[in-house]
């Protein structure tokens, strides 16, 4: 396993996956349970749910504005409505660094001291 393809915690950092493909949960299901519209797309987020690389995913989508299908649990309408918001964003940037103020404030609030 190579260091990109390794997915945890670096500090309070976790590590993007770089090559985030074989680590995709919807690898095991079928291809055509993401690719569906309507009442469907509820199904095929479930999916993305308990994906472990749910943001790197949801980051590609919205970089290479594909619009077709459930990407990092986001629907085709709802990553528009991100892309109008954020035109020029890099949402790779904007996902990595929104993850990573997550999981600092989660390691704060785990390590503060409890309050009696
Ligand atoms: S977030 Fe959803 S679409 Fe993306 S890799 Fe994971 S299961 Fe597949």
């Amino acid at each position: 396993m190579g260091a990109h393809t390794y997915l945890g915690r670096c500090g309070d950092i976790i590590m993007w996956v770089e090559d985030w493909t074989p680590r995709a949960a919807c690898r095991v299901a079928q291809p055509d349970q993401l690719f569906v519209r309507g009442a469907e797309q509820n199904k095929a987020k479930q999916v993305c749910a308990g994906c472990p690389v749910r943001t790197e995913c949801l980051a590609e989508a919205l970089d290479n504005q594909i619009e077709w299908g459930v990407w990092g649990g986001m629907t085709e309408r709802e990553r528009r409505a991100l892309l109008r918001r954020r035109p020029a964003a890099s949402w790779r940037t904007v996902l990595e660094t929104a993850r990573n103020e997550g999981a600092k404030l989660a390691h704060a609030h785990a390590h503060a001291p409890a309050s009696v």
